[in-house]
């Protein structure tokens, strides 16, 4: 039997690990937790005080047939085909590496202060209940939110961030004695066009200040203001700061398949990485031209899945990205390589979506699925909502007379 090392427990780690056929495979996810995340609820459970029992133990949502190592990986010779993790190696004739991304607010002054301080919401249970805390006590102030560098997985949940946060202060009646600022260092709100059209008017009609292209710099650990690579400056009571995101703290040989922030070199299509053999990197680990999010790594996972089995399959960049826009309807960013995010109008119904992710999440892991899944994002590609999109505004206009 061909022996699969899975590096990571995660979404597409567990999903692929299911879905090979296990007569022909022999499949082993090293994990170094036991407990599997649903890390979109951490929005949840930072802004809107959700239930925190939002993980899962690994192997209960693991085919049996599926060996579960709880291991730190440290090392990985992709020359000898060989995974040295702490304590025991593993030999392999195909890896899948699923590390995800990890906060990392060391990469920039302050920001590990404002992490003890105040918490996030992407760095774990812990941490969003620590943002909680510090959002119930708030009494009237400055808060900022934003993103601290460029790569943020799911590229959305910044501005879900303020739209929550905002919807919590009117609820609370602390609006206004209360100054909201959003920063991005993109060069709009949000920086796909069509995404941008629906949420600046969102941000302008709930009185919260945009600051663009601001790239966080450092953090004063005594006052919070927060200073960009620009020379400007946010002072706030506040700061609720999405950390920098890099690889998991595994040293590979050769060292040339990392890139700077540590996340592995992967094709774009068959998400092989490049000038080794019988190797891949998926979701949020893979330095790929696409959003680090589930949905991604979700068809990532199918791809490989195809591959090992002798099928053809290619990722074609596709992102389904849901975003809460906090006043009960929500929408998708959705894109590939080939098309930009598509204008996909808000509505209850895709609000009600988002909000069902969570129990669709934990029965999409088992991989049995699939038939739906496939259809559902066929469905919805960019391409058919793009022209559909186009359908309706010309009936409209139509209709108007223009
Ligand atoms: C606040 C928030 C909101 C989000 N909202 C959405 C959303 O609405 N829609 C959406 O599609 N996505 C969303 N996401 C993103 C989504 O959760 C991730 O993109 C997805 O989980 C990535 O899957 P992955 O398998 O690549 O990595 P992960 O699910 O992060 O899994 C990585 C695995 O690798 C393991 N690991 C790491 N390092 C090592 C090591 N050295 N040795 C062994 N194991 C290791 C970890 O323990 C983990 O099991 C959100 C994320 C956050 C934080």
């Amino acid at each position: 039997m061909r022996r699969v090392v899975i590096l990571g427990g995660g979404t597409a780690g567990t999903l692929l690990a299911n879905s090979l056929d296990h007569a022909r495979f022999d499949v082993t996810v090293l994990s170094r937790s036991s407990e599997h995340l649903f890390q979109p609820a951490l929005l949840y459970v930072a802004l809107a005080h959700a239930d925190p029992r939002i993980v899962r133990d690994e192997r209960r949502l693991l085919s049996r047939r599926v060996k579960l190592v709880q291991e730190q990986v440290e090392r990985v010779d992709l020359l000898a085909r060989r995974v040295h993790a702490r304590g025991a190696f593993h030999d392999y004739d195909a890896l899948v590496v699923a590390t995800g991304a990890r906060a990392d607010p060391s990469q920039i002054p302050g920001l590990s202060e404002v992490a003890a301080r105040f918490g996030n919401y992407h760095s774990g249970v812990a941490p969003a209940q620590k943002l909680w805390a510090a959002l119930d006590a708030f009494r009237g102030g400055t808060i900022a939110v934003g993103q601290a560098s460029p790569i943020c997985v799911c590229p959305p949940s910044p501005l879900e961030g303020v739209l929550l946060i905002d919807r919590l202060l009117r609820r609370r009646g602390l609006r206004d004695r209360s100054r909201l600022v959003f920063f991005t260092p993109h060069p709009r709100a949000y920086p796909a066009e069509a995404i941008d059209e629906i949420v600046a008017p969102l941000l302008k009609a709930r009185g919260i200040e945009l600051r663009t292209f601001f790239d966080v710099d450092r953090v004063d650990p005594k006052s919070w203001a927060i200073g960009s690579i620009e020379g400007e400056r946010i002072d706030c009571d506040l700061p609720v700061i999405v950390p920098p995101f890099a690889g998991a703290e595994i040293a590979y040989e050769p060292a040339s398949v990392l890139d700077d922030d540590r996340f592995v070199h992967a094709d774009r299509n068959s998400l092989r990485i490049p000038g080794v053999l019988g190797a891949f990197a998926v979701g949020d680990a893979a330095d790929l031209p696409t959003s680090k999010a589930g949905a991604g790594a979700h068809l990532q996972a199918m791809v490989v899945a195809e591959q090992l089995a002798g099928r053809e399959a290619t990722f074609d960049g596709r992102t389904h990205c849901a975003v809460d826009l906090a006043d009960g309807t929500g929408t998708f960013v959705v894109s590939s390589y080939a098309s930009p995010a598509v204008r996909y109008p808000p509505s209850r119904l895709k609000h009600l979506m988002k909000m069902l992710m969570g129990r669709v999440y934990w029965l999409s892991l088992s991989g049995r699925f699939e038939p739906l899944f496939d259809r559902y994002f066929h469905w919805t590609a960019p391409e058919r909502l793009g022209a559909s999109a186009l359908r309706h505004a010309e009936k409209a206009a139509a209709r108007s007379g223009s």
